[in-house]
């Protein structure tokens, strides 16, 4: 077994539930910080355990060059290498190299691509991303696809959906055979005990050995079909009949409009299981984000909260504050009246504005524990909407 996942409630089209992972679970809908390098810039775990994050979602695209799969693997995959009992998301790779629109040359076979770092050349096909993504030791793992660039005319579309269904198999395959492999099956109890280095090395191939839970990843498929709602339609019904344990809506945020993005999720959303997670990719302002959990997704990511924070851009529930402008320089007032993060209870907009201005370290961290904050409470709000079932009014944080 990988993940098991249970509705809780339901409210409409939304629901709450349970995503059960091999490090905990994690209550739905549930929004996952980015830690890019295995680290939200500027928060340490202790800190996003406080302010409640069940799952983070890292990249492999970035781990596979720095430090490389091989040094993760030998630390005991992700949890251990960066102390993070709780669940882990990596995605593919391939939206990252997707980006690199002069270094990559797609095959079939997969991407060659160059580093964004040094310009060394790399390949990652998807065994080779699931292989990665074994080896860094997630519990949820995604399927290796192409994100179709926006716009794109409908054989393009076409093309592009049927190699990521191509890939998807290739994916699933491989994930089937390997992944017992991952570093964290191969010991009996995980955590902090130690001694357990020693196991690691030798149960590598001892399936019969219980791992987390008696657990393993779980392994997901992508949905894919550019902006067209019949691909998308037909690209989710393809990747249903291959079967995964939960299922994601990728291609989205590549420049389209707003409305578009929405129009396409929520005609996707029809075609995915009801009792199957899903997880709608790097989508989301607040409200977007409250949207789409009301609409029925269950996960979602962004690196909106952290990198506005990082460039002064704060999201309150009176809308957005642009901490860096003059007028702060002497407001006593807190960020948020209305928000009960460690920032907003203890620092005023004048002191956060000051350390804005004066490129203070202080300043990226505290922004990104305030931004953190309203958005896991932006899900909780709405989870907490689901939950109470209420038919007449509609979510505000
Ligand atoms: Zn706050």
């Amino acid at each position: 077994m990988s993940v098991e996942f249970q509705i809780e409630a339901t409210r409409g089209s939304a629901r709450a539930g349970k995503l059960i992972t091999p490090h905990g679970e994690v209550e739905t809908p549930v929004f996952m910080p980015v830690g890019t390098l295995a680290s939200v810039k500027g928060v340490s775990q202790d800190v996003l355990e406080e302010l409640g994050v069940q799952i983070l979602l890292a990249n492999t695209y970035h781990l596979f060059l720095r430090p490389g799969v091989e040094t993760v693997r030998q630390m005991g995959g992700l949890h251990r290498f960066m102390s993070w009992d709780r669940a882990l998301l990596t995605d593919s790779g391939g939206f990252q190299v997707f980006s690199l629109t002069d270094l990559r040359k797609v095959s079939e076979e997969g991407v060659a691509f160059r580093s964004h770092l040094d310009g060394s050349p790399h390949f990652l096909s998807p065994e080779k991303a699931v292989e990665v993504q074994i080896g860094l030791g997630a519990d949820i793992i995604m399927a290796f696809d192409e994100c179709t660039e926006y716009p794109a005319d409908g054989e393009r579309a076409r093309a592009s959906m049927e190699l990521t269904l191509r890939w998807t198999e290739r994916c699933k395959n491989y994930f089937e055979e390997h992944k017992y492999h991952v570093p964290w099956a191969m010991s009996g109890q995980p955590s902090a005990e130690g001694g357990e280095k020693q196991v690691l090395r030798f149960a590598q191939d001892d399936k019969s050995k219980d791992h987390r839970n008696g657990r393993t990843q779980a392994l997901f498929g992508i949905v894919q079909g550019g902006m067209d709602p019949a691909l998308r339609r037909e690209s989710a019904a393809r990747t249903i009949d291959i079967g995964f344990p939960g299922y994601a809506i990728g291609g989205l945020s590549v420049g389209e409009p707003r409305e578009l993005t929405r129009e396409i999720v929520l005609s996707t959303l029809e075609h995915l299981p009801s009792d199957r997670p899903r997880y709608l990719m790097g989508v989301g302002t607040p409200e977007e984000i409250a949207q789409y959990a009301q609409a029925g997704v269950d996960m979602m990511d962004c690196v909106l909260p952290t990198r506005a924070a990082r460039h002064g851009l704060l999201f309150t529930s009176e809308g957005k504050v642009s901490i860096k402008q003059a007028r702060y320089a002497q407001d006593e007032s807190a960020l948020d009246p209305a928000c009960d993060c460690r920032v907003c209870q203890r620092y005023s907009r004048a002191y956060l504005r000051h350390l804005y201005a004066s490129n203070e370290l202080l300043a990226q961290v505290l922004n990104t524990v305030h931004n953190l904050h309203y958005y896991l409470a932006t899900m909780r709000t709405v989870r907490a909407w689901i939950l109470a079932g209420r038919t007449t009014d509609s979510v505000t944080t």
